[in-house]
């Protein structure tokens, strides 16, 4: 498996499928959720809907992945995950690292040969960017997965570096 690094936005990307850094509503929020809800347009919610209803009452769990339609983005699905927001009373990089491994694990389902990820939990969840850059690419490396690219979408030249440097 190939391991990129760039700096940018997830919506823009060419790829198979896009990681979304979700809530478990599903139903949208700040962030990467928004920017993708926002240029991916509204069936991606409409099929957001419909798992909640089928599957997802409670909303989707904390390091659980589940796909939809990508709408208008270049991508074809989406995959939406829930991060743990991050707390200083207690670990919850396990979960972190479920993220990564279960969306790898849907994009295999798929068979979606390049996947696009955000560094999940490090916005709003509050996770420091260099812990999270540190599970996010060990997990990923460690995944026994048919993906044949990981592509590490990292909005700011700050977060970029800190994947260069934990790569
Ligand atoms: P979370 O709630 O899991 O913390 P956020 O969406 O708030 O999710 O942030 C996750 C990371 O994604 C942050 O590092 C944030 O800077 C970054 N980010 C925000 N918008 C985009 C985007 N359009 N493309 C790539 N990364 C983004």
């Amino acid at each position: 498996m190939e391991i990129r690094l760039v700096q940018g936005d997830i919506t823009e990307q060419d790829v198979d499928a896009v990681v979304n850094a979700a809530n478990s509503s599903l139903l949208g929020g700040g962030g990467v959720d928004g920017a993708i809800h926002r240029r991916g347009g509204p069936e991606i919610l409409q099929e957001c809907r419909a798992l909640r209803a089928s599957h997802y009452g409670a909303g989707l769990p904390t390091g659980q992945a589940v796909a939809t339609t990508a709408g208008r983005l270049p991508a074809r699905w989406v995959i939406h995950t829930v991060g743990p927001v991050h707390s200083a009373a207690e670990d919850r990089s396990e979960l972190l690292a479920s993220c990564y491994r279960e969306s790898l694990r849907v994009a295999d389902e798929l068979g979606a040969a390049t996947v696009a990820f955000p560094a999940i939990s490090t916005g709003i969840y509050g996770w420091p960017m260099d812990d999270g850059a540190r599970i996010a690419l060990s997990t990923v490396r460690r995944a026994s997965t048919s993906v044949v690219e990981v592509r590490f979408v990292l909005f700011d030249a700050a977060a970029h570096a800190a994947f260069e440097r934990s790569l």
